[in-house]
């Protein structure tokens, strides 16, 4: 090294594994309190799963999936709203049953359109209640919407696309993932009662690119490469929990999805954001984005998610083997403290952007309280 290059590089505070929410929020807030920060993404990209991009049409789209913003936390809506300005929007879902496009999550018009009826609010409360089937103990993703409205609508809702989403019957899955869609028996339709629903008016990448404004960051890098060469105090860690222990116990299961992208020359293709399809095609549902991003463009692009069991992973597949799977990891990640584990896959949470959000938030002040407590020399 010339003596112009100055002394041998300080190791850096942290070195943190992964730009998506959870890396970027953590290297922001250590940053902010003096620490020296270094993020390595193994993609081309900033952004993790909430990347967002032109496509050859020029219309701004989530490869990765649609993307909508929505949270109850005023800290969390505070501390995103120091990096980007905002555009309200709420999300709204119909569901492809019977012919129809109804509203989804269940509500008084879904069941009126449906069965050709035309009950009040306090008639479907009714309705839901003679058909419900009481369960002793709501364990499962089934019993949570059978014991609340029955049946029939939960074949026709969501049997049929949890099995596709999950290739698992409803049955098989803890009750928090379909608990996520509730019924109601208001003409409410949209998808989220979140006290914030807005969508970042310059995109989710420009978000990351201001959160992470300053800060070096690796890209096309695998953690694993540079481990070796780049000085740090301590690691954090946002990948697959399972994969930063060689699957030591078995793989940790995951359900991944491949994502068609379509641009259709047309200025709408689809009357809401996203339209379900619980009973038909191999697809879950499509996404319109410029409903989503209310960009103006003469074209449109959608995207159709086909869920897979092989590929990246997307989803932590919330069931009691995977939970008890997942805690054997965990409990090997609680003797490594040179590591901190945070984000959706790294903690195996079946978590929304705002949720990973609040988590790296909390993870920041608990490591700048250690740090404060006995600082590293
Ligand atoms: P990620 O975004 O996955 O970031 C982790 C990063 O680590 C990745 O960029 C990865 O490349 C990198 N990495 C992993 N391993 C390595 C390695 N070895 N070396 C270097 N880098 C590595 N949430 C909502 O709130 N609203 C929604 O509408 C919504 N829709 C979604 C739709 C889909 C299809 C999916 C899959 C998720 C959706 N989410 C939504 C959830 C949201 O994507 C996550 O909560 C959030 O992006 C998780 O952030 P994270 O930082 O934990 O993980
Ligand atoms: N779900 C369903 N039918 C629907 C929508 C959702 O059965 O029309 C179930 C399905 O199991 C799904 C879960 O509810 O995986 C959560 O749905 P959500 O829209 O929150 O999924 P995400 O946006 O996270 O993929």
């Amino acid at each position: 090294m010339s003596p112009e290059a100055g002394p041998a590089a300080e190791p850096y505070d942290y070195l943190i594994v992964g730009a998506g929410f959870a890396g970027s929020v953590l290297a922001e807030q250590l940053r902010s309190a003096g620490c020296r920060v270094l993020v390595v993404e193994r993609r081309a990209h900033v952004g993790g799963n909430a990347y967002d991009t032109y496509d050859d049409a020029g219309v701004l789209i989530h490869p990765y999936g649609p993307h909508i913003f929505h949270t109850n936390s005023a800290d969390v809506f505070a501390y995103l709203s120091r990096f980007t300005e905002w555009r309200p929007y709420e999300h709204r879902v119909r569901a492809s049953v019977d012919g129809q496009l109804v509203p989804m999550p269940i509500n008084l018009d879904t069941v009126n359109a449906l069965y050709g009826l035309n009950l009040t609010s306090f008639e479907l409360e009714e309705f839901f209640a003679s058909r419900a089937e009481p369960v002793e103990q709501v364990r499962t993703s089934e019993d949570v919407v059978v014991s609340k409205i029955g049946r029939d609508l939960y074949r026709k809702f969501f049997q049929g696309y949890t099995h596709k989403q999950w290739g698992l019957d409803p049955s098989e899955l803890d009750a928090s993932v379909t608990a996520r869609v509730p019924t109601r028996t208001t003409r409410d339709d949209r998808y989220f009662t979140d006290t914030y629903q807005a969508m970042p008016r310059h995109g989710y990448t420009r978000l990351f690119q201001n959160l992470l404004r300053g800060i070096p960051v690796l890209l096309n890098t695998d953690y694993r490469e540079v481990l070796p060469v780049i000085a740090h105090r301590h690691l954090i860690y946002t990948g697959p929990v399972d994969a930063f222990f060689d699957h030591c116990y078995g793989p940790l299961p995951y359900r991944s999805l491949r994502f068609q992208h379509e641009t259709h020359p047309v200025a709408q293709f689809q009357p809401t954001g996203t339209v379900n399809y619980p009973n038909d095609y191999a697809y879950t549902r499509v996404s319109e984005f410029k409903h989503i991003t209310g960009q103006e463009h003469a074209q449109t692009s959608v995207v159709y998610e086909f869920p897979q069991a092989q590929g990246d992973p997307y989803y932590p597949v919330p069931r009691p083997e995977n939970a008890e799977l997942y805690r054997r990891y965990e409990a090997l990640a609680r003797t490594r403290t040179d590591v901190t584990f945070v984000g959706r896959l790294a903690t195996y949470r079946y978590y929304n952007m705002d949720q990973v959000v609040a988590q790296a938030l909390t993870t920041a002040r608990r490591l700048l309280s250690r740090e404060e407590a006995a600082p590293v020399t």
